[in-house]
Formats: C-alpha cells, sequence, structure tokens
C-alpha cells in the first residue's frame, strides 16, 4: 500500500489530498514528525513559502523534513512547494526556510503583477509526450519560476509563449518533482499520477 503524505500545515492541502486520493493512495496529512516518518512520498502544497517556512518551525518539522529528503523521501512541490524545496530563492524575506532538495533557483512571485495568475497548455515531458496525449493546462496563481537549474535536473516544462516565454515550470531531480503551476485545481490528475508513480516506483524493491 503506497502512503502518500500531504504536508498540513497551510495552503490547497484538500485539493492535494483528493487528486492522490483519486489516483488511488491513501493520504495522510503531515503535520507532526511522527507523521512524516509514516509516509512513502511527500506533496508540498501551494499556499505562501513565507507562511510555511514558519510553520515549519513552529511544528519542529524543518529540521525532521530536511533530513527526510536528503535521505531520499520522494517529493512533489507545486508553486509555493517548488519554492520550499529549492535551493536558493530570489524575493523572499532574509528569514525564509528552503529545504534544499532540489538543485535550482527560483524566483518568488516571478511573474510579476500583470500577469498574476494566468493558465497556459504546457508540453511536459513524460506526460504529454505522445502524439494523441492532450496538452497540460497549467494555472499560475502568483507563482514562480526557476530562475536556472542545475545540472543534476531534468526541465519538463517551460512556458510556451508571451512575455515569459521558455521560463522554466516544471523540474525533475532523482524522486523530488516540482511545478510552479497547481494541477490540483484542474481535474487533471495527470501530474500527480506521475508523482505517485515515481514513488511506487522508488518503493517496488
Ligand atoms: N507567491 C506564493 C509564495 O511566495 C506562492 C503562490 C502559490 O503557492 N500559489 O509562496
Amino acid at each position: 500500500m503506497t502512503v502518500i503524505g500531504v504536508l498540513a500545515l497551510q495552503g490547497d492541502v484538500r485539493e492535494h489530498t483528493d487528486a492522490l486520493a483519486a489516483c488511488g493512495v491513501t493520504t495522510v496529512p503531515v503535520r507532526r514528525e511522527r507523521e512524516l516518518r509514516s509516509v512513502d512520498g511527500l506533496v508540498i502544497p501551494g499556499g505562501e513559502s513565507t507562511t510555511m517556512s514558519r510553520l515549519l518551525d513552529v511544528f519542529e518539522l524543518y529540521k525532521p523534513l530536511r533530513a527526510a529528503l536528503a535521505d531520499g523521501l520522494p517529493a512533489y512541490g507545486s508553486c509555493a512547494g517548488m519554492i520550499l524545496l529549492a535551493s536558493t530563492i530570489l524575493d523572499t524575506r532574509d528569514d525564509a526556510r528552503h529545504l534544499d532538495a532540489l538543485d535550482v533557483t527560483v524566483r518568488r512571485n516571478a511573474f510579476g503583477r500583470q500577469v498574476e495568475s494566468f493558465e497556459a497548455d504546457l508540453d511536459f515531458a513524460g506526460i504529454t509526450d505522445r502524439p494523441d496525449a492532450d496538452p497540460l493546462r497549467a494555472v499560475f496563481i502568483r507563482a514562480p519560476w526557476v530562475e536556472s537549474a542545475g545540472p543534476d535536473t531534468t526541465i519538463l516544462a517551460t512556458v510556451p509563449g508571451g512575455p515569459a516565454a521558455g521560463r522554466i515550470v516544471a523540474v525533475r531531480q532523482n524522486d523530488v518533482l516540482a511545478t510552479s503551476f497547481h494541477p490540483e485545481v484542474t481535474g487533471d490528475l495527470r501530474v500527480h499520477q506521475y508523482f505517485v508513480d515515481m514513488v511506487k516506483e522508488g518503493t517496488a524493491s
């Protein structure tokens, strides 16, 4: 039985939980270290990265989570979750925590005021490769982008057009996945299924 946790300190926990349940896995809200220890993988939802950062300290989860990720816990971060997983964050508070699980520099609120929220149809490597596959509808809400990605990361999706064309919005490094956008709000389960498959591949042996 595959158990996937959703970090439940703040943000759109419910939507991720529902999407994971629809993929057929057991879900656990994670607020305590003992809950973290019970999961095969963890989703860090969208919300507000600086608030989540503060709550990671309040719930004494920062160190255990950082250690679990360093130890290979599969994780998927969406939007604020992507920011928290990064090794460097631009345009955040000086005291904001990051988990150093992805060798990327992310820029918070990168798309700027005029396009605070927008949608785009993306090609997503590993999800939309088949010629008959629909593109992935991506919803961006005060989203970050990946400003630069280290050599061990794989870029899975970029913005297809407009002022931000070419900006990196989905990456993977080993068992850590991150998207700038929110697949949990579209009803399209393919990104969650991709993560569930990653977790299952890791626990199969
Ligand atoms: N702008 C938010 C942050 O800095 C992220 C927005 C989101 O998760 N939708 O954390």
